[in-house]
C-alpha cells in the first residue's frame, strides 16, 4: 500500500492505515480493525459516522438538486438561513466551504464596515496562541506557534494580545481599529477558555470602543460546548459570528452571521461557486435540526461531565494535570511532553484521541456518544498511559 501513499503531497505525518467505514463513534480499516474515534474528522462529525439523518438528507437532495449556481436562490440555502438566523439572533448570514472562507469573510466585512463607518479602521485585535485557519489571511490572524515565519510575507493588520488580558485589548485598540475577534475557547491550542468573564468583559469594552466583536465559534458551535453557540451561556450577541466544522455534520459547510447594521457587503464583493449550494446546506439543515431537539443539548452536557469526571480520576492515577473545556470539547494538561506517544499508544488500541500540543490530549467525540463509549475510551486510554510509564 505503501507507495499508493506517495501520490498525496505529505502534509503530515499519517498511520498507514486505510479508513474504510464509520459508523457512530466507530471507524474502520482496511484490514478490518475498529477504532473507537474521539476525534471524528476534527470535532466535525457532530453526530457520529453516517448519522441515519444527514445520510437520508444528503441522498434525498442529491436525487433532487446538487448545485444551481450561487447566482441564484435555491431552498435548503433560504431554510438553512432563516434555522441559522432565528436561532442565532443574528439577522444574515452568508455560507462558506470551509471554517477559514467563513473567517475571510468576517475579515473582509469588518474591513468593509471599518471603511465605511469608522473612518478607514482596517485593523482586527488578534489574540497569541489563536487559529482562525489556513489561508493567508486567517493564518496571519491565528496566533499559532511555528507559523511565525511561514508563507511570508503575511496579511498586515492583525495585532496581537495575550488571551484574558482585557487592559492589553484597550491599549491595543486604536482609530485604525475595526474589530477584535477571538474563539471562545481556543481549540487548536489546547482547549483554552478565554473566560465567561473576560468575554462579557471584552463585549462591554467593544461596545464602549464602537468596535466590532467577532466570535469564532467554529470549534465550539453547534451544540460543541453543551449549548448551539458558546456565547448563548454568556448573556450576549457577537456582533459577527462564525461557523464549521460540525454544522456540515462531516461535509464541507460553514457560515458567516451578522448583526444587520454590519451587513455592508455589497453585489460583486463576496462570493463563491460553491457557497450556499443545496447539497451542503441540506446537510446543515439535517444536523441543526438534530441539535436543536429536545434533550439533544442536555445529553451532551451530561456526557461531558462523565468524560471530565473520567478524565480527573484517570489524572490522580497517572500524574497529570488539570482538565480543561466545557461540554465536549475538552482536553487533559499532561504536565509533560507525552502526548504524541499517547496518541500512538492510543492508536494501537483502536483509540483515536488528539495531542494538539506534545503536553496534552483534546476529545473531540460525536455530540451522540454513549456513555458506554466514553467508559471505553477512558479504559483504553489508561491501558495507554500504563504502556508508556
Ligand atoms: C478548524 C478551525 C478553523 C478552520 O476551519 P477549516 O474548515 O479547517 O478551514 C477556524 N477556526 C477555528 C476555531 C477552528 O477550530
Amino acid at each position: 500500500m505503501t507507495a499508493a501513499f506517495d501520490a498525496l503531497m505529505t502534509i503530515t505525518h499519517r498511520p498507514e492505515t486505510v479508513f474504510l467505514r464509520g459508523e457512530g463513534s466507530w471507524l474502520f480499516d482496511s484490514e478490518g480493525r475498529r477504532y473507537l474515534d474521539f476525534v471524528q474528522g476534527w470535532a466535525v462529525n457532530c453526530l457520529g459516522h453516517c448519522p441515519e439523518p444527514l445520510v437520508r438528507a444528503l441522498a434525498e437532495q442529491a436525487a433532487t438538486l446538487i448545485s444551481c449556481s450561487p447566482a441564484f436562490y435555491n431552498a435548503p440555502m433560504v431554510r438553512l438561513a432563516e434555522a441559522l438566523t432565528t436561532a442565532s439572533g443574528l439577522e444574515r448570514s452568508f455560507f462558506a466551504n470551509s471554517g477559514a472562507e467563513a473567517n475571510e469573510a468576517a475579515i473582509k466585512l469588518a474591513r468593509k464596515w471599518g471603511g465605511l463607518r469608522r473612518g478607514g479602521a482596517h485593523e482586527i485585535v488578534t489574540f497569541e496562541q489563536g487559529f482562525h485557519g489556513r489561508t493567508l489571511a486567517t493564518m496571519s490572524a491565528s496566533g499559532k506557534a511555528g507559523w511565525e515565519r511561514l508563507f511570508e510575507p503575511k496579511v498586515p493588520g492583525f495585532p496581537k494580545v495575550p488571551l484574558g488580558d482585557l487592559g492589553a485589548v484597550e491599549a491595543a485598540i486604536g482609530p485604525e481599529t475595526a474589530a477584535v475577534m477571538l474563539e471562545p475557547i481556543q481549540g487548536e491550542a489546547g482547549v483554552v477558555p478565554a473566560g465567561d468573564g473576560f468575554l462579557r468583559e471584552l463585549r462591554a469594552l467593544t461596545e464602549q470602543k464602537g468596535v466590532l466583536l467577532i466570535l469564532d465559534e467554529i470549534q465550539t458551535g453547534m451544540g460543541r460546548t453543551g449549548s448551539l453557540f458558546h456565547y448563548q451561556q454568556l448573556g450576549f450577541r457577537p456582533d459577527i459570528l462564525t461557523l464549521g466544522k460540525g454544522l456540515g455534520g462531516g461535509v464541507p459547510l460553514a457560515a458567516l452571521l451578522a448583526r444587520e447594521a454590519v451587513c455592508c457587503f455589497e453585489p460583486g464583493d463576496q462570493g463563491g461557486t460553491f457557497n450556499g449550494n443545496p447539497l451542503m446546506t441540506a446537510a446543515g439543515l439535517a444536523v441543526l435540526e438534530a441539535v436543536s431537539a429536545p434533550g439533544f443539548l442536555e445529553q451532551v452536557r451530561e456526557t461531558g461531565a462523565r468524560l471530565s469526571a473520567g478524565l480527573e480520576r484517570l489524572s490522580a492515577r497517572h500524574g497529570f494535570g488539570a482538565v480543561r473545556g466545557r461540554g465536549l470539547l475538552l482536553a487533559l494538561e499532561l504536565g509533560r511532553p507525552v502526548g504524541p506517544a499517547l496518541v500512538a499508544a492510543a492508536f494501537e488500541r483502536g483509540l483515536l484521541i488528539n495531542a494538539p500540543r506534545p503536553g496534552c490530549l483534546r476529545f473531540m467525540p460525536a455530540l451522540t456518544v454513549s456513555p458506554a463509549e466514553v467508559d471505553e475510551m477512558l479504559r483504553g486510554l489508561d491501558e495507554a498511559c500504563g504502556a508508556l510509564a
